[in-house]
């Protein structure tokens, strides 16, 4: 009887510590871009008490990122202090983030919070279904991933090294450091890389693009990354964008703070934002800037079209994703195109008196039109917002510089276009890519240079140049090809009499 019960003890005692083991969640924000006052948390069963922290305003929170493990099959709820950085309002409205693989994040169900209480807590309607769950306040967007995005790059027949590049695509290193927590940040590889068609125009725009000057400003890097994946991209539309304009990208200006979980700062210069010190030759000593400052410079030749700077914010003063436009670029037709693809988007103004980068490429790459651009963390808007987001910045670009059956790329619509088309009228183009086959007169994107291309060239010769214009075509052509060219020709024009719905690009 006493064995007996000396058993059963056992196996409560077995019950309950195996229990008890699975139920204490324990939480890490000790990785890349993780950021967790860990030793002022605790968890109390299935309340998790969060500390946050914040290298840049301490005593406040701003970026918070950390992993729990110990969630499987439970519910546990999150609560956080109010006391944010841009204050405890920007958090209403709110939605934190969880993920099972630091890749597909999930907006958790309820998000409150109190301002009497100054708390802020959020948890799920259903239980967790992994051991380990990371989240974060916002999308992450770890140093990791421009590593591995640009290593992807290295491939792509649009991606070369600039001229301060290797063939890796590294620009420099950032200068590392020890973090507020006492950590080592290593120094890491800087990236900077060119995408362009060389078979483009003579004279192509010049765009630069500058993500991750700010260590939380995650959703930059998403935008970004969309811009540059539709940028070397198959698609017809970025093909042609590639003939007129060349990329200059520098996507992480500050990977030591993105490394260390940092908000705003760089490591090397924890009290400095680095959005302030823009200024060659020394950038006031922050290293991280000086890399892409100098680069920029060496690459583009100090001369640029655009610049775009990717931030994202939590600032209320605009209630969604917005442009920092000087009053002379607010016009600017690239903006407008941008404004028409997305029209939530807000056209914020800017003063450019600090040293900006977007003050940068105005003074010293002698941009035309030099911005900064803030996205917002917005409940609901996922990953996915933010790459599309990208795409369109892409489609701006191609709508303000592609001139329609401008078939040589040089950026006019004349007499020697209309040579190119005729030199492959009647012609089977489908083995060619779409953009050869575009050169070669299908502008349709049907894989032929046929009679319905021939009147959509007629159509919008005549909508630029007027009928005269383009009854001059005819005179001007030297010798046609053959009899059959010039019957050709002649007979699409009796044809087209009978209105034809065109197909422009
Ligand atoms: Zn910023």
């Amino acid at each position: 009887m006493i064995l007996r019960m000396r058993l059963m003890a056992c196996v409560w005692m077995f019950l309950l510590l195996g229990t008890s083991a699975h139920a204490v969640i324990t939480l890490d924000g000790d990785f890349d871009h993780g950021s967790l006052d860990e030793a002022n948390s605790s968890v109390a069963g299935n309340l998790v008490l969060l500390a946050g922290r914040d290298n840049f305003n301490p005593g406040q929170w701003k970026w918070l990122y950390f992993s729990a493990d110990g969630v499987n099959g439970l519910q546990p709820t999150f609560r956080i202090g109010d006391n944010f950085n841009t204050g405890g309002s920007s958090l209403n409205d709110h939605e934190m983030v969880y993920s099972y693989d630091q890749e597909n994040w999930f907006f958790f169900d309820n998000n409150v919070r109190s301002s009497g209480a100054g708390t802020f807590t959020f948890s799920n309607n259903t239980v967790f279904t992994q051991d380990r769950v990371w989240v974060a306040y916002g999308l992450p967007y770890p140093a990791a991933r421009t590593v591995s995005h640009t290593a992807e790059l290295v491939s792509s027949p649009w991606v070369s090294p600039t001229a301060s590049g290797n063939s890796s695509l590294v620009i420099g290193q950032s200068p590392g450091g020890i973090d507020d927590l006492g950590r080592t940040i290593a120094p890491q590889d800087m990236y900077g890389y060119k995408i362009s068609d060389p078979t483009g125009a003579a004279v192509k725009k010049k765009i630069a693009l500058i993500g991750g000057v700010h260590s939380n400003e995650t959703l930059g890097n998403y935008t970004l990354e969309g811009l540059v994946d539709f940028l070397v991209s198959d698609d017809f539309e970025a093909a042609l964008l590639r003939k007129y304009a060349d990329f200059y990208v520098y996507p992480l200006a500050n990977p030591d703070g993105r490394r260390a979980g940092y908000n705003r700062s760089t490591v090397q210069r924890v009290n400095e934002d680095p959005n302030r010190h823009w200024v060659p030759p020394n950038y006031d000593g922050l290293d991280d800037i000086e890399v892409v400052g100098d680069a920029l410079i060496a690459d583009t030749g100090a001369d640029v079209d655009y610049l775009l700077d990717f931030h994202s914010t939590v600032n209320d003063t605009f209630a969604n994703h917005h442009g920092l436009l000087l009053p002379a670029y607010q016009s600017d037709p690239m903006w407008l195109n941008f404004k028409s693809l997305e029209p939530n988007v807000i056209t914020g103004g800017a003063s450019l008196i600090d040293d900006t980068g977007a003050k940068f490429g105005r003074d010293h790459l002698n941009a035309e039109f030099s911005a900064t651009f803030e996205t917002r963390f917005l409940p609901g808007e996922n990953i996915d917002r933010f790459l599309s987001m990208g795409r369109n910045f892409g489609l701006a670009f191609k709508q303000t510089f592609v001139v329609s059956l401008d078939l040589n790329f040089d950026g006019q619509l004349n007499s020697l276009d209309w040579n190119l088309f005729l030199a492959g009228s009647e012609t089977d183009l489908s083995t060619l890519s779409p953009i050869d086959a575009y050169s070669a007169g299908d502008l349709n994107g049907d894989g032929f240079n046929d009679l319905f291309d021939f009147g959509i060239f007629k159509t919008e010769y005549i909508q630029v140049h007027g009928l005269s214009g383009f009854e001059a075509l005819f005179k001007q052509v030297p010798e046609p090809n053959s009899i059959f060219f010039t019957s050709f020709v002649l007979g699409s024009l009796l044809l087209l009499r009978i209105p034809r719905r065109s197909h422009p690009i």
